[in-house]
């Protein structure tokens, strides 16, 4: 059983609105996280049917009491003032096994108050991609939301076709945005915005109580973590999609898989989802993005602040250009493991930089370019079958002269650095398989048509992203020309 608490209850009215989910017609369970219920501190697993009652919001857990949330947010630069949750209800906070306070939500539920002109429901597709893409996350180590269920509605809903609806159990440190502070901010409502800022501090940043400026503190604790999560996700050649105000958390978690993609062929200019025109959220933008929204946290975080007028600002913009350097010092990090050197190393940045442009140019799959460059590391220290793992790496590229040329470089300085540690790293920095676009559409596509076999399949295969079967090696393939999928849609 979940243990409901409501501490967000006790924020002002404005930040949160009661709201019944909407019944559905014929639930049925898709999937179920064991191990995240057990964490969530459920012993006894109810029966699928159970389950299906509760996760598509037709006879509620016990102790949930649900509400929408309020937030605002600027979606691809245009300010909207009320967004809301206009599918999604939170139906409490749960104390996990370590003491961690953690939002249960369900997406997918029905109409709220906020639903401007939409249905309050979500297509089958999307609840699974977003199921897939973030287990693997959690997989892999980076700060993200998590999927507790998976229900089929057993109703249709209508995007460009009429396809099935589903509901999904999403649990996150919390749903507090950027927007969140947004929604307080243009209300000029100054008791919520603080009441908000308060509980977000003791909630998740406890350290910045003790600081001279709590609300400084906060600014700078939220952009650490941001930009931590961004270094993370292009680590992997994540593509967030719609880096909206109103989509970036608070605690620093990613959330919200609308049209995300892993990048195949290595493109600093990529872009896959449909909607993003502008190209405003590229591969390669999602630095200067996440700084952007951190300022306009920060707008909102103003008035409460101790110093004020210039110096405020000033103060502010410091903390913002931080952002910069937190960003770089991770990513040094992170390159260095995935080249397997160590994470001091002064070749790690020109050895990445040089590489990413063989990546690009040589139309190479970045995943399986690290995957086959750790091979060629393990074999190196072994002393065998080099080779052959460097016929592997070298079969990736259309310009094998360039990357020979690499590779000779990378060499001399991966021979500084050939502990067994540094290749645990780097095996973990580079995952074997990730949720590739085109797995993603094929599992929808039998999932549409009642077979959820290949779902359960490419879900075990993401959430165990090292392991090296032949299972494994046949899901991490990259896409053959006829298979790409170029573009991803919201799927809202
Ligand atoms: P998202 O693209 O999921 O970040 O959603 C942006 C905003 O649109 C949020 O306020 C959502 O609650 C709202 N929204 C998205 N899809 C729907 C829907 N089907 N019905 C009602 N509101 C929606
Ligand atoms: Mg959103």
């Amino acid at each position: 059983m979940l243990t409901f608490e409501h501490q967000f209850a006790t924020l002002p009215e404005p930040l949160w609105v009661a709201c019944q989910p909407t019944p559905v017609a014929q639930p049925s369970l898709i999937a179920f996280n064991d191990a995240l219920a057990a964490q969530l501190g459920m012993q006894t697993r109810p029966d699928d049917a159970r389950l299906a009652q509760w996760f598509s919001g037709n006879q509620l857990p016990p102790g949930a009491e649900p509400k929408a949330l309020g937030y605002a947010g600027h979606q691809f630069g245009n300010f909207v003032p009320q967004l809301g949750d206009g599918r999604a209800l939170l139906l409490g906070e749960v104390v996990d096994q370590q003491g961690l306070r953690r939002d249960i939500q369900l997406k997918g539920s029905g109409r709220t108050p906020f639903s401007r002109g939409g249905d309050g429901r979500s297509p089958l597709g999307p609840v699974l991609r977003e199921y897939l893409v973030s287990e693997f996350m959690a997989a892999v180590g980076v700060p993200t939301t998590r999927a507790l269920a998976a229900v089929a509605t057993g109703e249709r809903v209508v995007r460009q076709m009429a396809e099935p609806g589903a509901v999904l159990t999403r649990v996150a440190s919390s749903h507090i945005r950027v927007g969140t502070f947004q929604f307080a901010a243009v209300r000029r409502d100054e008791s919520a915005l603080k009441a908000l800022t308060d509980h977000v501090i003791t909630r998740h940043y406890p350290e910045a109580a003790n600081a001279d400026d709590p609300y400084l503190a906060l600014l700078e604790a939220v952009t650490a973590r941001q930009a931590a999560l961004v270094a993370r996700w292009m680590s992997l050649g994540f593509i967030h999609g719609v880096m909206n105000t109103d989509n970036c958390s608070i605690a620093g978690e990613t959330i919200d898989y609308g049209p995300c993609a892993f990048m195949e062929q290595f493109d600093p200019q990529k872009v896959y989802s449909s909607i993003d025109q502008g190209r405003r959220y590229a591969f390669n933008n999602q630095p200067g993005i996440a700084q952007w929204n951190l300022a306009r946290f920060a707008e909102t975080l103003l008035p409460l602040m101790r110093e004020e007028g210039d110096a405020v600002v000033e103060q502010a913009t410091e903390v913002l250009r931080g952002f910069t350097i937190r960003f770089s010092a991770e990513q040094r990090r992170l390159h260095a493991n995935k080249l397997g050197l160590a994470p001091e190393s002064d070749h790690a940045a020109p050895l990445m930089e040089a590489l990413e442009i063989q990546m690009h140019q040589g139309r190479m799959d970045m995943t399986a370019t690290f995957d086959a460059l750790t091979h060629y590391a393990q074999a190196l220290r072994k002393n065998s079958s080099a080779h052959s793992q460097k016929e592997a790496l070298l079969a990736l590229t259309t310009q094998p002269d360039g990357l020979t040329a690499w590779l000779a470089e990378w060499e001399n300085a991966q021979q500084a650095s050939q502990q067994s540690e540094r290749l645990e790293a780097m095996r973990h920095a580079n995952p074997v398989v990730i949720p590739r676009n085109h797995r993603i559409q094929e599992v929808i596509d039998a999932a549409v048509e009642g077979d959820f076999a290949p779902f359960h399949t490419l879900l075990a295969a993401v959430t165990q992203p090292f392991d090296e079967s032949e299972e494994a090696r046949r899901l991490a393939a990259p896409a053959m020309e006829s298979e790409q999928v170029l573009r991803t849609f919201c799927g809202t």
